[in-house]
């Protein structure tokens, strides 16, 4: 047997029967643990992979050996976050891990492994342009998975413009401000949580990535491919 179907048999088997360390395609590690749900687990594991999925079409690729750590939870307002253990080593919390709002999933997970993105690729950059990024990942996790899930069983089709538009509905209401008034103010007077939906707003309305990257003034490290949409 060829060498390099070895290797991926061995890949594939490392993933099947879970050793809690998977290897990205850039070399990457991450590591997923408190997930006890095991009927879910591979579900949950699925949707992780698809929003780094995701950042690799954008080009976006971690340094090697990056590990991050995913546990259910939150911060005390209720919101997912991020830690920077330092030497590349991350833990993030999101609230819906055990869950089977897999869009849900999608959405938190690609804003916070944006942060672990800018945490090392782009540690200077301000916070309005961090969370702008990350609102925008969201938005591009959402519409990879979507190419992915319509490939597969048990997965939503056809109801992501549904769950995009709810989401800009909950934002709106959420942070008191319709989408015309955060796509008109500049990003340098935003907050936090206006950023983010600016980010979101200003990937709905662009072809790609790399497009929004620019609408947001943040400057790719590295030409950034085509988004492929099956
Ligand atoms: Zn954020």
């Amino acid at each position: 047997m060829k060498r390099t179907l070895w290797i991926a048999l061995v890949l594939v088997s490392l993933q099947v029967f879970g050793g809690d360390k998977w290897y990205m395609g850039s070399g990457s590690t991450y590591r997923l643990v408190g997930i006890s749900n095991a009927a879910r687990h591979r579900e949950t594991r699925h949707q992780l992979s698809l929003c780094f999925n995701a950042m690799r079409v954008q080009s976006l690729k971690f340094p090697e050996g990056t590990t991050i750590t995913f546990r259910n939870g939150s911060t005390k307002d209720g919101f997912p976050v991020t830690y920077n253990n330092g030497n590349g080593d991350y833990t993030i919390l999101v609230t819906c891990l055990e869950t089977e709002f897999f869009m849900r999933i999608v959405f938190q997970a690609s804003h916070e492994i944006g942060h672990v993105y800018i945490g090392q690729m782009h540690p200077g950059m301000s916070l309005q342009h961090r969370e702008a990024f990350c609102g925008a990942l969201s938005y591009w996790g959402l519409r990879y998975a979507e190419t992915i899930w319509d490939h597969l069983k048990n997965y939503p089709k056809g109801t992501t413009d549904d769950y995009i538009n709810e989401t800009i509905s909950e934002l709106e209401h959420r942070y008191g401000k319709s989408s015309e008034e955060v796509l008109n103010m500049r990003i340098s007077e935003m907050n936090h949580d206006t950023a983010l939906f600016f980010g979101f707003l200003t990937a709905q309305q662009n072809d790609d990535m790399f497009t929004t990257m620019k609408k947001l003034g943040i400057e790719p490290t590295e030409k950034v491919s085509e988004p492929s949409r099956k």
